[in-house]
């Protein structure tokens, strides 16, 4: 039978949840009756995740379907996989961890049903550490004003699709991706709801603070110039400062002589300058690293296997 509700869920080491995140699925899935498929990509895990998945596979062939991939590509390519092969008409996306939980999966499927073409889940009560929360928020606020994308939590992936809009996520070849983002570009009807949010149940976050970073640098600047754009405003502004400046110097030279003291002044204003124009290196270079790695065209991930049965 074709599915209905495709889930896609990315695995990256995550053998203690395994078993029990399918189980709950199951259970929420089952009470619906609607075909459905739930389709994981192991991104690479070094851990017993591999056999779990190929054995949760041997159990329920008819639901479920694995990609594994060749190595670690990470977590939004890793759910791109999975949209390039989705089989449903709604598509869930949630993390392995438990952290959303499954039994919010209904309540999403019945927003798409509304009309609307994506649905994301706002973490109201977030069971991260609080470092995590409070970048995160002070993020969405920063994402809000950069990208102009109005969405109030965008780090959840508990969110639905409707497979248009799916579709469309997998025409777009950026190899930087953020997925949140990019659906709520190309949806015409989005909106969000509260679910709950609970703690990891087993292992620990994949995202320490240079992939956290990265990430963001990902979302910056796939969605928005304005890093750049700020830049050549700052550099305007210094240059008409630093103009005054020169002017008030000739004239100084003029009326009152040369001037040799306040050589640090000078240089404390250098310093500044130095650092602003190596912040606006940094920029430019991530834009144009994320170019180099669109023009290479080297393919988004690689896949090693994949287990599932043929389409009806
Ligand atoms: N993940 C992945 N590849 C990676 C990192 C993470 O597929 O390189 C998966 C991970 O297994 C989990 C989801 O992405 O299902 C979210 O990861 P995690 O829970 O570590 O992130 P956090 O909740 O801390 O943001
Ligand atoms: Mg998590």
């Amino acid at each position: 039978m074709t599915p209905y509700i495709s889930v896609v869920i990315p695995i990256y080491n995550e053998q203690g949840n395994l078993l029990e995140l399918h189980s709950r699925l199951i259970k929420t899935l089952e009470p619906l009756k609607k075909p459905y498929e739930i389709i994981f990509i192991n991104d690479g895990s070094t851990d017993n995740s591999e056999h779990l998945l190929n054995t949760l596979f041997e159990k329920t062939p008819d639901e479920t379907r694995v990609i594994h991939f060749n190595g670690n590509f990470g977590q939004h390519r890793a759910i791109m996989a999975g949209f390039e092969r989705v089989r449903g008409e709604i598509i869930v996306t949630l993390d392995a961890d438990l952290q959303n939980p499954p039994e919010e999966i209904p309540k999403l499927i019945h927003i798409i049903e509304q009309g609307y073409d994506s649905v994301g889940g706002i973490r109201r009560i977030r069971q991260d550490n609080l470092f995590r929360r409070y970048a995160s928020k002070l993020n969405n606020k920063i994402r809000l004003k950069l990208t102009g994308i109005k969405m109030e939590d965008q780090g959840s992936m508990l969110r639905a699709y409707r497979r248009r809009v799916v579709d469309l996520m997998t025409q777009c070849e950026e190899s930087a991706l953020f997925i949140p983002a990019l659906a709520y570009s190309l949806s015409s009807k989005p909106t969000e709801i509260e679910v709950s949010h609970d703690a990891r149940l087993e292992g620990k976050s994949k995202y320490n603070f240079y992939r956290l970073m990265r990430l963001n640098f990902d979302l910056m600047t796939g969605f928005s110039l304005i890093p750049l754009q700020l830049f050549t405003f700052i550099g305007i502004c210094v240059s008409l400062v630093s103009s005054l400046f020169v002017i008030y110097m000739l004239i100084r030279r003029l009326f009152v002589g040369p001037e040799a003291e306040g050589l640090f002044t000078l240089f404390a204003i250098l310093y500044f300058l130095v650092g602003i124009l190596l912040m606006g290196m940094g920029i430019l270079g991530e834009y144009i690293g994320r170019i180099y790695q669109t023009v290479r065209r080297r393919p988004r991930y690689l896949i090693k296997e994949i287990l599932e049965k043929p389409p009806c």
